[in-house]
């Protein structure tokens, strides 16, 4: 028996020297001798600290850090710094080293990049909401950018040996795989990374489905090898005279991709045609790159007939994370498209292995460095003292610092960089703040567009401004940066503060004269009998007179010089109040938006056992998709599929999500906003729109709000309608107006 274990402990010695001899084979960069020794030490206390310790499926658990650090080296390119905090990675969280031992034995830098990827990962198991843990990824990324490349690696581990895991902590894995790391994967240029995040969490959420492909991938890969043979064959002899080393190759596309292909164009995978990409690199100097490129081009698109719309340089302009390389796609033989990439070793060791890579080619190529100004970015916002976790990852998303960027002008002909989807807003911020807070009308090409107005590569902008312009909520939806949200929110709530403390003043009158002693106990009984988020809100709206200080009276009196609240029996003996006031707090009032009794079944079952309200972010009306979520506190909330909130929703509490579907109810009503905008070409428009959907439609109008700005005019429409065909066929009839120039609902 005990031979039995010592026999078997042997072995596993053997497996983790093996690991290790195969990490150092990894490394690609020379090691001095106090890397060798340091890497020793590290592998020495890691085995020894994590001795007692197995992963799931049985294995010594070291063997796990050994494989992030052989990632880091084969995979990122990383050098010996990052090799050895890789190796530590787990040791301060799992094990009696402390921090401390950690900086003694190996100095300050390596203890640093052990203690972020440490705080990442206690972030991971409090089960902290999403938003705040993907801030402290940011953090740490712009502190020292290998701590999050070390943490790729050790999620990019963690899930090629998923499979011991229980279902459900896959599945939470998958959809927090898709929602941080996918992304930043891609932001780096980590493609191989993004590829297998991708396919991995297909794989669990999409079991068949992958199989599937995968199977059908194995079926037809000599087919495949003897086209991409065929293809080859007539280019050879032509790149071989060009007397420049190259590799030609067919590269299969992930099957994540070909799925995605499947679904979006709705073809069987049989009719699929580029199931692969053909490759051409070339090893040349950085000075004849270019040259040399076109030169690959036009030997290959002599042979294969190019499609001209295809053709994408991304050599001339790199991606903004990185990435160089001509695509174009021809007609190969059979008439197939085939898509064609060419570039230099350089350029496809920046492709495959994306920021480690970057850094080594620094200087190299003539692009403007590109992660320095994306870090910047991310720097900005990060430092907005204004913007919680949860707003700073709606900018973070919204602010597309995953996507690419767009180039536009000012007067005289300066460039600005903008992420691409930036509004004639965005711009306005982006040249100084004061700019943005006072402009009034933005031209683009000498033409006057909307402040929302989505920019276009090329385009130039002139502002005009006015002192006495300032920006109100409606701003936020015409912005995208997370720099003019910044600004817009930080005026909306200092424009709050200052009226909400005449709110603030009016309710400490009132309650001086009930001779209520205590009014900061008073004024919090208030906010959360109304359901307000902060005292600022409640202030504000007694000053708007949304909530006015004789309804509060309603609800509240005094006793014993202390608020107390009016019991609901005792309110419901209370005269009738007069419509529009009384009865529903304001809250509620504003809230209460289903006016009919639409129907739902929630996970197959009818939804009358539950109680469920409809989310008022996306405004469900009956015939959208959508989905129910299980609140904390309120119930089921019904929200549509494309809800800006629904991803983060699924990704992070996905087992409260559950399936809600429509029961057709003919008279239920439903509050649908439509964003109008146009040319107000005098004072008929109100009317035009009115008639319109009054008269026309027959539909009632809950409220409207319309703005009009230098000829141009935005609007707000709040409809009632029971349907979703009844709100389309209202927008398309809107959108026939003549001074109408488009018509949207909102999401
Ligand atoms: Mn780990």
């Amino acid at each position: 028996m005990s031979e039995a274990v010592t026999a078997s402990q042997a072995d596993e010695k053997l497996l983790i020297q093996r690991a290790y001899k195969k990490l150092l084979r990894a490394i690609k960069s020379p090691l001095s001798k106090e890397d060798k020794q340091n890497m020793r030490k590290a592998y020495e206390l890691a085995v020894s600290a994590h001795s007692q310790q197995r992963r799931k499926s049985g294995e010594p658990y070291v063997l796990h850090p050994i494989a992030v650090a052989t990632i880091c080296a084969e995979e990122i390119g990383l050098g010996p710094t990052a090799i050895i905090a890789a190796l530590l990675h787990d040791v301060v969280e799992d094990t009696d080293i402390t921090l401390k031992d950690i900086q003694q034995m190996f100095g300050e830098r390596i203890a640093k990049i052990v203690d972020g990827l440490t705080k990442l990962d206690s972030a991971y198991n409090i089960e902290s909401p999403q938003a705040e843990n993907f801030k402290k990824v940011l953090s740490t990324l712009v502190e020292d950018v290998r701590v999050v490349l070390i943490k790729m690696a050790d999620r990019l581990h963690n899930l090629r040996t998923i499979s011991s895991m229980p279902q459900h902590k896959q599945l939470k894995i998958a959809a927090e795989t898709n929602y941080i790391y996918e992304p930043l994967a891609h932001r780096l240029g980590l493609y191989n990374f993004k590829t297998e995040f991708l396919d991995i969490s297909m794989k669990i959420k999409e079991p068949e489905q992958y199989h599937e492909i995968a199977r059908k991938l194995q079926e037809t890969k000599r087919d495949r090898t003897r086209y991409v043979n065929e293809f080859i064959r007539p280019l050879t002899d032509k790149l071989d005279e060009m007397g420049v080393p190259y590799r030609i190759f067919g590269r299969p596309k992930s099957i994540f991709s070909i799925w995605n292909k499947i679904r979006s164009k709705r073809v069987p995978f049989e009719e699929i045609y580029d199931l692969f990409a053909i490759r051409i690199v070339v090893d040349v100097p950085p000075d004849k790159e270019k040259l040399i490129c076109w030169q690959v081009y036009s030997i290959v698109t002599d042979v294969h007939k190019p499609i001209p719309e295809r053709l994408k340089d991304w050599i001339t302009v790199p991606k903004s994370n990185g990435y160089e390389s001509l695509h174009t796609t021809v007609i190969g033989p059979k008439g197939r498209f085939v898509e064609v990439q060419i570039r230099t070793e350089r350029m496809d060791e920046i492709a495959e292995r994306g920021f480690a890579a970057h850094w080594k080619y620094k200087g190299v190529s003539k692009q403007p460095d590109v992660y320095e100004r994306w870090l910047d970015s991310v720097r900005e916002i990060l430092e907005d003292p204004t913007s919680d976790a949860v707003q700073f990852l709606g900018d973070f998303k919204s602010n597309n610092l995953f996507n690419e960027e767009i180039f536009v002008y000012t007067p005289k002909g300066d460039m600005i960089i903008l992420p691409k989807g930036a509004t004639a807003l965005d711009f306005a911020f982006h040249i100084h703040s004061d700019v943005g807070y006072h402009c009034t009308a933005i031209s683009v090409n000498s033409k006057l567009v909307p402040m929302g107005y989505k920019l276009n590569n090329g385009d130039q902008l002139k502002v005009v401004t006015n002192k006495n312009q300032k920006p109100n909520e409606d701003w936020l939806n015409m912005v995208v940066t997370g720099k003019a949200r910044a600004k817009i929110r930080s005026a909306m709530k200092e424009e709050r503060k200052v009226k909400g403390q005449l709110g603030r003043e009016a309710l400490e009158r009132k309650l001086k004269n009930l001779k209520i002693a205590a009014f900061e106990p008073a004024v919090e009984a208030m906010v959360k009998f109304y359901g307000f988020s902060s005292h600022i809100d409640l202030y504000y709206a007694i000053y708007t007179e949304q909530l006015t200080i004789p309804e509060i009276f309603k609800n509240f009196r005094e006793e014993d010089r202390k608020l107390v609240q009016i019991s609901k029996e005792l309110r419901e003996e209370a005269p009738t109040p007069p419509p529009g006031s009384g009865e529903l707090s304001a809250r509620k009032a504003t809230r209460k938006k289903v006016l009919g009794k639409p129907r739902l079944l929630i996970n197959g079952e009818p939804g009358e056992r539950f109680e469920y309200h409809f989310a008022t972010c996306c405004n469900p009306v009956q015939g959208d998709q959508v989905f129910a979520y299980l609140t904390s506190n309120a119930g089921l909330k019904i929200h549509r599929i494309n809800c800006p909130n629904a991803t983060n929703l699924i990704a992070n509490y996905g087992y409260r999500i559950m399936k809600a579907e429509w029961i057709i109810t003919p008279n239920a009503s439903f509050v649908a906003e439509v964003k109008i905008t146009g040319i107000d070409d005098g004072p008929g428009v109100i009317e035009q729109l009115t008639h319109r959907i009054s008269s026309m439609l027959g539909l009632n109008i809950r409220s409207f709000s319309i703005e009009g700005n230098e000829g141009y005019f935005e609007g707000i429409i709040s409809l009632l309608v029971t349907n979703t065909d009844q709100l389309n066929i209202a927008i398309k009839s809107l959108q026939n107006l003549q001074s109408v120039s488009s018509v949207t609902r909102i999401e």
